[in-house]
């Protein structure tokens, strides 16, 4: 877990979990499920603990009938991104999730559970008590995104002014660092914030 994780995680106000229990009746991962199951084989850390509780549904419809609106809210997130492929898309249940919306293994769920959501990107089901929370610490995202775009130009300005070949070359490698943090958030579209 990096940094950001552990004070992303640190600062997240649990008590916002209404323990509604559909992230455990329904969920989905951004890799396709033979790529996990290859992962686990692998012995990949986080594959294991996932696939561990989770099972697969037989199909998208399977999920529909336990949450079609969660099911329909995370293709139409990946559609909103272009990213939906259905042939590789699976739902999970969690084996231990009880009727009264309990966790049946708390004792030893996974990190990946006491960590939900573990990022200001992940999706969450509609209504989820975290959801205005998320909204929150993405525009804190965007706004990072935003200052780091302004340090570029800002860059751009001071290299028309000071072209000794020393200057321009650490002018390069700040460039460089910034742009790797802007490029991290770009799957989430940093480029038109
Ligand atoms: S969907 Fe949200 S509110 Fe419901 S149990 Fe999961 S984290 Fe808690
Ligand atoms: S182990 Fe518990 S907390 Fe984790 S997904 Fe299953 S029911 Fe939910």
């Amino acid at each position: 877990m990096d940094n950001y994780e552990k004070n992303y995680l640190s600062k997240r106000p649990q008590s916002l979990c209404s323990m509604c229990g559909r992230c455990c009746r329904v969920s989905t991962t951004s890799v396709p499920y033979a790529r996990l199951l290859e992962m686990c084989e692998a012995g990949e850390e986080t594959a294991m603990d996932f696939l561990g509780i989770f099972e697969p549904y037989s199909s998208t419809d399977a999920a529909r009938e336990v949450d079609a609106e969660l099911v329909d809210n995370v293709i139409n997130q990946l559609k909103a991104c272009n990213n939906y492929d259905e042939s590789n898309m699976t739902f999970y249940r969690c084996k231990y999730i009880r009727d009264d919306n309990l966790c049946g293994n708390y004792e030893n769920r996974p990190l990946l559970c006491h960590y939900f959501p573990g990022s200001a990107w992940a999706v969450v089901p509609p209504g989820c008590g975290f959801e205005g929370w998320l909204l929150w610490k993405r525009e804190e995202d965007k706004q990072k995104i935003r200052h780091s775009k302004e340090q570029l130009l800002e860059l751009q300005v001071l290299k028309c002014r000071n072209l000794t070949p020393e200057f321009q070359d650490k002018a390069a490698e700040v460039e460089k660092k910034i742009q790797k943090t802007i490029d991290m958030y770009k799957k989430y579209g940093s480029e038109f914030w």
